[in-house]
């Protein structure tokens, strides 16, 4: 996440309007949660959520609910350079929130507020983090310094460690309806049709379709899945595409096939999620498997990983979205 350039207002998105809604009547009756993990799939928002979050948490006089954007708390926030505020998130090419950060966080959430009522300390990715770190953690989780507020966000919860999630309030935010995703996408594209094109290209994760539309890589991303889809209708091997994938690095393959085969299990009917689904609900494990050993710290060779799991795309044979009967 970028903490540079911030408008002087952050507003959580249309589809979390409810939930801050919940929180912002919490926080009125003084009953914010000391430690918050906010969860859900990727691309929907859960850090631009907490960014909002602790924007309001340091405000010295919201208005309407959102950080009005004015007071001194509000400036530094917007600046990066507020002293009761601290965003963990692993470094450049790094996966890892490390040990000697979450120290530093240790320290930060012990230290009294220097500028306003509250600290908030936002780890972002929470899974990054390796079980020393977690560890370390943990004790500012037992024992909180008056005030402070501990904002985590993952994608799974059960890459937390259990001791971290059994000592937070748990947030889930699952994928937005589609009708709103769209009608907050129209805003930035302002046409439906590219919005929907790229909505079902992110497999319904809107932050996703607003990143392909940004950076113009909604055709390159395209190009990518129509090769997955080759493997899968048996048009094209797994080592030939693998190849012509050799630019794309894991991580960012790992996501490609989970999006795509979320987007084909959606495609199924019923009678064919019953047959099919469940091999392509394993595929999706396996690469939630992998993504967390690499979170850790494991560096598997790129071509070999993508030939495996090339192969055991070929192997599931869903039939193409043209294919789609009726439910
Ligand atoms: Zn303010």
């Amino acid at each position: 996440m970028n903490l540079e350039g911030l408008p002087a207002v952050s507003a959580p998105l249309p589809w979390q309007a409810e939930v801050w809604q919940r929180l912002g009547q919490q926080l009125e009756a003084g009953r914010f949660p000391h430690a918050l993990l906010l969860a859900g799939s990727p691309g929907t928002g859960k850090s631009r959520l907490a960014l909002a979050l602790a924007r309001l948490l340091l405000c010295h006089k919201p208005s309407a609910g959102h950080n009005c954007g004015q007071c001194q708390g509000c400036e530094l926030s917007r600046s990066g350079a507020h002293g009761d505020f601290l965003w963990l998130q692993p470094g450049e090419k790094s996966r890892v929130v490390k040990i000697d950060q979450v120290r530093e966080a240790v320290d930060f959430a012990h230290w009294t507020a220097g500028f306003g009522e509250r600290k908030v300390l936002v780890i972002a990715p929470a899974n990054a983090m390796n079980t020393n770190a977690a560890n370390a953690l943990l004790k500012s989780l037992e024992e909180p310094a008056a005030n402070t507020h501990i904002l985590l966000v993952c994608e799974r919860l059960h890459g937390v460690p259990a001791t971290i999630r059994s000592r937070c309030q748990i947030l889930r935010l699952p994928l937005p309806p589609q009708a709103q995703a769209l009608d907050w996408l129209d805003s930035l594209t302002g046409e439906r049709s590219v919005s929907a094109r790229l909505l079902a290209l992110a497999a319904g994760a809107p932050l996703h379709a607003e990143g392909y539309y940004r950076d113009a890589s909604a055709e390159a991303r395209e190009a990518q899945a129509a090769a997955l889809a080759a493997v899968l209708s048996g048009q094209a091997t797994p080592v030939d595409t693998a190849a012509a994938l050799a630019d794309v690095d894991s991580e960012a393959f790992l996501a490609l096939m989970t999006e795509f085969i979320e987007g084909r299990i959606r495609q199924l009917s019923r009678g064919q999620l019953a047959v099919q689904g469940p091999a392509g609900f394993a595929l999706l494990d396996e690469l939630r498997r992998i993504q967390r050993a690499m979170e850790g710290g494991s560096n598997p060779n790129a071509a070999l990983l993508k030939e495996s799991l090339l192969e055991q795309l070929r192997r599931l044979g869903m039939p193409s979205a043209s294919a789609k009967m009726p439910a």
